[in-house]
């Protein structure tokens, strides 16, 4: 089972930097071990013109039959012996991929101590699998490589028998994979999704965690391919509930990608298009500045920014020592990037960092990791989820996560006519799936309040126009004081 990377260099630019890239030394061959067996690096060429390295696989197939059944796999009697005499030791599949995050960690994680700025750019590559477990033949592994910036896909299935054309082709192929726009890591991610999802082995684990390490691994490329659905059902080993709740996260992170703009900057260029002679502050600051008012005036210390998108109010929150505990969670990993970026969380302080964490996270599912929290922010947020996951939003949030606390703001639709660049009758961002009027933001907040025992606030946000009111609305929720705590499952039932 076995798989090479090769790439090409200059002298200025040897090619045998993929060592450092992958962090394993051209000179040395090196086995590690892995859950399945022992895995090899070895480099068959190393020079600054030229180098490969191969991951070579070797599996112990007996160790694997017996992991399997540890897990509860273990199959009729009848097919035991189907279990040792199979292809696992000699194709590339998901235990090469598995292999491959494993031993390769570092760099498929696009990180490189040694050269940073090499790790960050596009190399030319080659990558060969020689016999790759295809189900769906030729065809859908051009399907599958095809749209992610390769110049050439090279699938050649491979004869059953070389002797024997007659007997037609094996389900292997062999895959070339050539391109000079990717960078090691990207290829590398694809190789640990597209593997296992080709292999489609019946055997691979799937842990509840495979969600977050999918949307990790696919992170620029899976959103937006063609095939996400067959991907994420295969890989998740078609288990349904994974894979629709993958399915929903990453249709909200293309919506999120989508025009490669994120949100949050064409919500501030309608802003400050429209907004000089009246509002010479962007509205977007205007916002901020109402938010931490709010939360002042709570006394809150422990703060959630949900939907936080490029972490401006983490980043404001961060300022003010008050606000002890900082989390800004996001559906958007690319948002969370540019956060993380914008907070400069690599080079803070060990005290700042103590304060902040970035999480993944939909709001559309009850999350444990947001219990326990004095306010939650859900700034611009609400209006980018369709309204029949409102209900999901309202229970993760009011219901589960249950902050003394919550602010919400949304935009007033009936100041839209206000805004000299926004057609009649648009919304102010394509990804708004709706906006609403006072009344009924008003409708929504109080009904919300009413279900989960809480009272509501409203003020405006921005000039407050006196026909069409302020561009923003907020609304501040605030727990009644008899429980202090989460409700339980019973309470909520007894309110219901
Ligand atoms: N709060 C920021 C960003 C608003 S843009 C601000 O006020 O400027 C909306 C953000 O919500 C985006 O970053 C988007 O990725 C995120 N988002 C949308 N639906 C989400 C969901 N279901 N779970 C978590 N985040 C979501």
């Amino acid at each position: 089972m076995f798989l090479t990377i090769s790439t090409t260099g200059t002298p200025e630019r040897p090619a045998t930097d993929l060592g450092f890239l992958l962090h394993k030394h051209p000179e040395r061959a090196q086995a590690f071990s892995t859950s399945h067996g022992t895995a090899h690096v070895l480099y068959p060429e190393a020079t600054a013109e030229r180098c490969t390295a191969a991951l070579l696989l070797e599996v112990d197939p007996v160790a694997l039959v017996r992991r399997g059944k540890g897990k509860g796999r273990g199959g009729a009697p009848d097919a035991a012996l189907a279990q040792y005499v199979n292809d696992r030791p000699y194709a590339a599949s998901s235990l090469l991929a598995v292999a491959l995050a494993q031993v390769f960690k570092t760099a498929l994680h696009g990180q490189c101590r040694a050269l940073p700025e090499r790790a960050a750019e596009p190399l030319p590559l080659r990558i060969e699998v020689p016999a790759l477990p295809a189900r769906g033949g030729a065809e859908l592994v051009r399907a599958l490589f095809g749209p992610l910036g390769w110049t050439t896909v090279d699938v050649e299935p491979v004869a059953l028998d070389p002797e024997f054309p007659e007997w037609g082709d094996s389900r292997y192929v062999r895959l070339v994979l050539e391109g000079e726009g990717l960078r090691l890591a990207d290829a590398l991610n694809q190789l640990y999704v597209l593997l296992p999802v080709l292999d489609d082995a019946k055997h691979y684990w799937v842990a509840p965690d495979e969600v977050d390490k999918l949307l990790r691994a696919g992170e620029g490329w899976l959103a937006a391919h063609p095939r996400r659905e067959l991907i994420t059902t295969r890989y998740l080993a078609r288990r349904r509930g994974l894979a629709r709740e993958a399915a929903e996260r990453l249709e909200l992170v293309r919506l999120a990608e989508a025009d490669g703009l994120d949100v949050e900057d064409v919500d501030n260029a309608v802003d400050e298009t429209s907004d000089t002679e009246e509002r010479p502050v962007p509205l977007a600051e205007h916002r901020r500045a109402a938010i931490l008012a709010a939360l002042r005036a709570a006394g809150a210390a422990r703060v959630l920014d949900l939907g936080c998108g490029q972490g401006q109010l983490v980043q404001a929150l961060l300022k003010d020592a008050r606000f002890t505990e900082i989390v800004g969670v996001d559906v958007s990993v690319r948002a969370l990037t540019v956060a993380a970026r914008r907070l400069r969380l690599d080079r803070m302080g060990e005290r700042q960092a103590a304060r902040v964490k970035l999480l993944q996270g939909s709001l559309a599912y009850t999350d444990k990791r947001l219990g326990g929290y004095d306010a939650a922010v859900l700034s611009e947020v609400v209006e980018h989820l369709d309204p029949p996951r409102l209900p999901a939003l309202e229970y993760a949030v009011f219901g589960a996560a249950r902050p003394r606390t919550v602010v919400v703001t949304t935009p007033n639709v009936e100041y839209n006519v206000r805004w000299e660049t926004l057609p009649a009758g648009h919304v102010r961002h394509g990804d708004h799936r709706f906006e609403w009027t006072r009344a009924e933001f008003r409708e929504w907040a109080g009904a919300v309040a009413g279900r989960h025992g809480y009272a509501v606030e409203f003020a405006p946000v921005g000039a407050d126009d006196p026909e069409v009111g302020a561009p923003t609305q907020m609304a501040v929720f605030t727990r009644s004081g008899e429980e202090d705590g989460p409700r339980t499952k019973k309470q909520e039932e007894d309110r219901a």
